[in-house]
């Protein structure tokens, strides 16, 4: 586990940030960008989680979205479905956040090197995701193809809009989007993100594969990777489970013999597939 500021910082004890933007993604989705005035630069893996101190309110965990070489800041996109949440993408500029963390196992980006990498996003699941697409950008020549394959209700819920554009020029990049629902002026893709497999450009047998989404989403999507030739064990998803401490201390997020928040969120499906599709266990 790495520490935002300093590796003997108590791991229970939020450090004092400020709001330096917010800026508005969808309706309900907003990208907040935090600032410490603590020495020392924020380093974080891609997948790795905060816990958020909302003054007056309560915690919560949210995934970190922005580009792990930008050390300056931490960037977080979060979805208003809730009190905290609601609360949380209000706050002004210059208003106080605590940040705990970061917490949790990172995406394994090391053992995709020399390989094809697939994302599969779904939703708000695209947030977690994107400092592993920064990391893979900025590493151009040691990853093979990148394959962004990314699902959302509406056109209009669909997050980053501009940067899904930036990652589709690029080269080696194929970006994939699609929606449940169209509406009248879409000329994209409609149906579920597991729909955008057959275009993918890359070889399933020697790639690894990202996923974050809605836990039926990632079913469906491993199951149908381990039909197209992907290994359980190169097949990686972010879970999500209700959590306090993020520490493994009180046991909210037990998932089977797993802790969420400590041997995850990113697990292989070769260790959640007998997990998977039970909430509690
Ligand atoms: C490791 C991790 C990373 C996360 N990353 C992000 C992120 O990057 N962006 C983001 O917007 N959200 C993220 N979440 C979810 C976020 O923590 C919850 O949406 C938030 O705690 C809800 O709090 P609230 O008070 O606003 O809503 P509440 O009033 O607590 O809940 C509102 C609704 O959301 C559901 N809910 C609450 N917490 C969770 C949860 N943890 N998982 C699933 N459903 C939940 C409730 O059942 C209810 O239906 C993450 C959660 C985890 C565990």
């Amino acid at each position: 586990m790495t520490m935002a500021i300093a590796a003997n910082v108590d791991p229970m004890l939020p450090q004092p940030y400020s709001v330096r933007q917010v800026v508005k993604e969808t309706p309900d989705t907003f990208t907040l960008t935090l600032e410490s005035s603590a020495a020392g630069g924020n380093r974080f893996q891609p997948g790795q989680f905060s816990m958020l101190w909302v003054f007056g309110v309560g915690e919560l965990p949210i995934s970190i979205s922005g580009d792990p070489a930008e050390r300056d800041r931490l960037v977080y996109t979060v979805r208003s479905v809730g009190q905290a949440t609601q609360t949380l993408v209000s706050r002004e500029v210059g208003e106080a956040v605590g940040v705990r963390g970061p917490f949790g196992t990172g995406w394994p980006v090391e053992k995709a090197q020399g390989r094809d990498v697939l994302v599969i996003a779904g939703g708000i699941g695209l947030a977690p995701l994107r400092p592993l697409i920064y990391e893979v950008l900025h590493n151009r020549e040691k990853y093979g193809r990148l394959v962004i394959l990314y699902g959302a209700r509406s056109p209009r819920d669909l997050l980053y809009r501009k940067e899904l554009a930036a990652w589709a020029r690029q080269r080696e990049t194929q970006v994939l989007v699609t929606v449940d629902y169209g509406g009248l002026n879409w000329r994209g893709h409609v149906g579920v993100v597991t729909t955008l497999f057959k275009y993918a450009r890359l070889q399933p047998a020697g790639s690894l594969a990202f996923a974050c989404g809605p836990e039926i989403m990632m079913r469906f999507a491993a199951r149908d990777l381990e039909t197209r030739g992907l290994a359980r064990e190169n097949i990686c998803l972010s879970m999500e489970r209700n959590m306090k401490c993020a520490v493994g201390f009180c046991g909210h997020c037990q998932y089977g013999p797993h802790f969420i928040c400590k041997d995850g969120p990113i697990f292989s499906y070769d260790r959640m597939r007998p997990l998977l599709g039970r909430y509690e266990l």
